[in-house]
């Protein structure tokens, strides 16, 4: 199914009936609320205001995705091509085609991303993701400089935080402790993911290290904290 309104995607994702979903995603988009009208995900009034944090319908969206194995295919990471120039993007701040698909494919429940392209060349740049380097596909130090978008307090998934001095994988930790938020019970799914991976946060030794490099005062010690009390590890 193909939907831009996270509240009807919701619903279809929750029924059963459908495996893949089409969604619009990206750091602009995921600001807004639910709307049946397409047309206010690029209406620049709606931008006009301070903008906080990501909508928290698209957030339970894509986190019920990811739990309940529903791949997103990403359309419109680019915001049809302005989310790449500063004057027409609703941020203030161009973002490069590495920032936005890098951004995408880290929402939980994303698959793919189907990057569109003018020409030959914007598709010879999207593709270029697949040999970027971190540095390149790192979106963290953007998007602390949009003018009008405050991402404070809320973890992106940048791994900007990285290196952990313990090997934890901070990004995927605090993650899957938002996939257990609001649910009776950790989804199998996600405990399964949570053991697989090297470190975990009962590892961490509240060094702090990490909080110096995190763009957006995320309490990462607290996330550690917490993910390893609900992890049991
Ligand atoms: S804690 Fe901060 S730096 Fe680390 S992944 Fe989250 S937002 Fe990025
Ligand atoms: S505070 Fe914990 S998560 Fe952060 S770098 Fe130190 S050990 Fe790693």
């Amino acid at each position: 199914m193909s939907s831009h309104n996270p509240q009807v995607a919701l619903k279809a994702v929750e029924s059963g009936a459908i495996e893949v979903l089409m969604f619009s995603v990206n750091p602009c988009y995921d600001l807004m609320p639910a709307s049946e009208d397409v047309e206010q995900l690029w209406n620049e009034e709606n931008y006009e205001g301070h903008l906080t944090n990501m909508d928290s319908d698209r957030q339970r969206l894509y986190e019920t995705c990811q739990r309940l194995g529903v791949g997103i295919t990403v359309m419109k990471c680019f915001g049809g091509g302005d989310l790449l120039n500063a004057e027409l993007s609703p941020a203030g701040v161009a973002l490069t085609p590495n920032q936005c698909i890098h951004y995408a494919l880290s929402r939980p429940g994303v698959a793919v991303v189907l990057a569109g392209a003018h020409s030959v060349e914007e598709l010879k740049q999207s593709i270029a993701y697949e040999d970027a380097s971190d540095e390149e596909k790192d979106y963290a130090l953007t998007f602390a400089s949009f003018p009008k978008i405050s991402w404070q307090g809320h973890c992106v998934y940048c791994s900007h935080c990285a290196p952990c001095v313990k090997k934890i994988d901070i990004a995927y930790v605090t993650k899957f402790l938002h996939l257990t938020e609001a649910q009776a019970s950790i989804p199998e799914t996600v405990r399964e993911h949570y053991a697989a991976l090297n470190h975990h946060a009962g590892e961490c030794i509240k060094c702090g290290v990490c909080e110096t490099r995190c763009p957006f005062g995320v309490a990462i010690r607290e996330n550690m904290t917490k993910a390893a009390q609900v992890f049991g590890y």
